[in-house]
């Protein structure tokens, strides 16, 4: 096994070039979760990359319609499987008005830190251990292509690939030098409110104002949370009615619920199925259910050990353990029981929001903790 040492680091080092411009690469090919004939063009950007890496040939899954990649080296089921996604949040046009740039030390475009840099470094640790002569078998790479979604059509894939890995790593960046080792689950829900229209003018008293019903649930949703729990219950987009002169016969909010527990999950989702109203003719329906579970910090607490010693024989310093409230692919792994450490791959912030960026000062030593993890955790005998 390639040693530790500083020798991962220099390597990074020399590759950092190469790798910030397949970050650029990923990066200027616009692929927003929604359009998947866009994910698909990602998706065969990507299998580039590996190829022209690696010299290995990604298998390409479409799964109800969306493309996903996966690398399994030896061929075999995946000890050490490396999580990415290569599907944004960001629309059609968003490239042209905040292009790839990479100025005073800092990436910005697109997808930069959610998660393109962490792809890119995925590719490149692997080819670090390739290149010094390391055997890759039991390595995987995931690159899955609705993660911004929730994963509906990728989790099944995911769980397969995790089903007998010692380590799963997920390359979403994190803040300074964190890793993630324990994430709040995430549920969905959406509350309908069903009235009754009538004209305004006319008429107003026929009608049930739906959107007036649901303005008084707004505080009772929201008080489901818990912040003796950690629990958050928000309520975010609302909308109600059809026209400007009628009373609106339906109004509904989607609402986002975040737990640290799965017992708290379960609350919440036993709760809000039970809103309703007392006035006569409307009713009210809610949908949604729970959608990642919590990745509680037990699944995460051995590897990051490993990783602190890691860190420190290459010489980057220290490590810092977040508890975060975002949800992302680590939430499934950890609940099936995977090893899992979250938020490897690039530093910076701004996920989903403009002021996303990647440093690429953290690029290379991350890298090469990620190579010396992949090494150390392909190494450890069966148990
Ligand atoms: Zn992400």
């Amino acid at each position: 096994m390639v040693d530790p040492t500083p020798a991962l680091l220099r390597a990074a080092e020399t590759r950092l070039p190469q790798l910030i411009e397949d970050v650029r690469r990923l990066v200027e090919v616009e692929t927003p979760s929604e359009d998947r004939a866009a994910v698909a063009r990602g998706a065969e950007v990507v299998a580039g990359l590996i190829e022209q890496r690696l010299g290995l040939t990604p298998e390409t899954l479409e799964i109800d319609g969306v493309t996903h990649l996966r690398v399994r080296f030896g061929s075999v089921p995946p000890k050490v499987l490396l999580v990415n996604h290569q599907d944004t949040v960001w629309p059609h046009g968003t490239l042209a008005r905040k292009p790839f740039t990479q100025q005073d030390g800092v990436l910005r475009g697109p997808g930069v830190f959610d998660m393109l840099t962490g792809l890119a470094m995925s590719i490149h640790a692997a080819a670090i251990l390739a290149e010094a002569g390391e055997d890759l078998t039991g390595l995987g790479i995931l690159v899955t292509g609705d993660e911004e979604l929730g994963s509906v059509t990728s989790r099944d894939l995911l769980l397969e690939e995790a089903a007998e890995a010692r380590a799963a790593f997920v390359m979403e960046g994190a803040l300074d030098t964190s890793l993630k080792i324990a994430r709040k689950g995430t549920s969905m829900y959406t509350v309908v409110v069903h009235g009754r229209a009538a004209h305004a003018g006319l008429e107003p008293e026929k009608g049930i104002n739906a959107g007036i019903i649901l303005g008084q649930l707004l505080p009772e949703i929201e008080a489901l949370g818990s912040a003796e729990h950690g629990t958050t219950v928000t309520p975010t987009v609302l909308s109600a009615g059809t026209t400007g002169n009628t009373v609106p016969d339906r109004a509904q909010v989607e609402v986002d619920a975040r737990a640290k527990t799965i017992a708290e999950q379960e609350r919440v989702d036993a709760q809000i199925r039970q809103l309703s109203t007392d006035i006569e003719g409307a009713r009210v329906e809610v949908t949604g259910r729970i959608n990642r579970p919590p990745m509680e910090r037990s699944a995460a607490e051995e590897l990051y050990a490993r990783a602190e010693q890691i860190a420190e024989s290459i010489g980057i310093g220290q490590l810092t353990g977040a508890e975060v409230g975002g949800a992302s692919d680590g939430n499934f792994t950890a609940a099936a029981g995977v090893p899992t450490l979250d938020g490897m791959g690039a530093t910076g912030g701004g996920a989903h929001a403009e002021h996303e960026h990647t440093l690429v000062e953290n690029i290379a030593p991350r890298t090469a903790l990620l190579a010396g993890l992949i090494a150390a955790t392909l190494s450890d005998s069966d148990q």
